[in-house]
């Protein structure tokens, strides 16, 4: 899983250098394919439920599963987030980022760090006595203090054999609910942080999930480790 981790936060690290207006979204698609191929390892998404690339790019209102596509471009002013999955001997890594695009405004900038924040106050709290319950409790105060929503439908999630196990790990709890960490476990915490409300909806693709006010959505995602002592972040770079 480090290994896989490893190739997650080099694609995402390939990605942040290419990231510019005018850039296309299939180009990084490939990019990202690329990556991952000639680490040997597979992208976890490609074919997944029949997603139909190996890149999630989600730009402004969208929350996730954005599609990449020759037809769209990257815009000054956007923020885009990426999220990749990539399985290396079997086991899987994901990991997403949220970048600006060009210069973005004051608005849009605070809710990448609150997004970002949020994922590391939820990583703080993965250690062993604690349980899922106050990963989510953490993320939620830490975004909802700042006066951002969280998303209730998408989840953070075990993650091992299979990208997606149990247990689901929501953005939202009470502090000691659910299950209980023990060092060895892994999984993938996935804040994703609204603007306005947290309601969404998907698109007619049937993929693109959007925020319903249309409001903008940031979303950062590491698979991390719980060990005796300090969480371990499988996707840093
Ligand atoms: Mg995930």
């Amino acid at each position: 899983m480090r290994q896989a981790g490893r190739i997650v936060a080099e694609v995402l690290a390939v990605l942040q250098q290419r990231v510019r207006p005018g850039i296309n979204t299939a180009e990084l698609d490939e990019l990202a394919h690329q990556v991952i191929t000639k680490n040997k390892a597979i992208p976890s998404f490609k074919g997944y439920r029949g997603f139909p690339a190996s890149l999630c790019v989600s730009i402004n209102e969208e929350v996730v599963h954005g599609l990449p596509s020759k037809k769209r471009y990257l815009e000054e002013g956007d923020i885009v987030s990426f999220d990749v999955g990539a399985i290396y001997q079997g086991y899987h890594g994901d990991a997403a980022v949220t970048l600006g695009v060009g210069e973005i405004a004051e608005v849009a900038k605070e809710l990448l760090a609150v997004a970002a924040g949020a994922l590391a106050a939820g990583i703080a709290q993965s250690r062993p006595g604690n349980r899922t319950g106050d990963i989510s409790w953490a993320i939620q105060d830490y975004a909802e203090s700042r006066g951002c929503s969280v998303v209730r439908e998408y989840t953070g999630h075990g993650i091992g054999l299979q990208m997606h196990e149990d247990p689901q790990i929501p953005n939202y709890g009470q502090p000691k609910q659910g299950f209980l960490l023990k060092p060895g476990m892994t999984f993938a915490l996935e804040p994703m942080v609204n603007q306005g409300d947290w309601q969404t909806r998907v698109l007619d693709d049937n993929w693109t999930v959007v925020t319903k006010d249309g409001k903008l959505s940031a979303h950062f995602e590491h698979t991390i480790a719980v060990t005796e002592g300090e969480p371990e972040i499988l996707t840093s770079s």
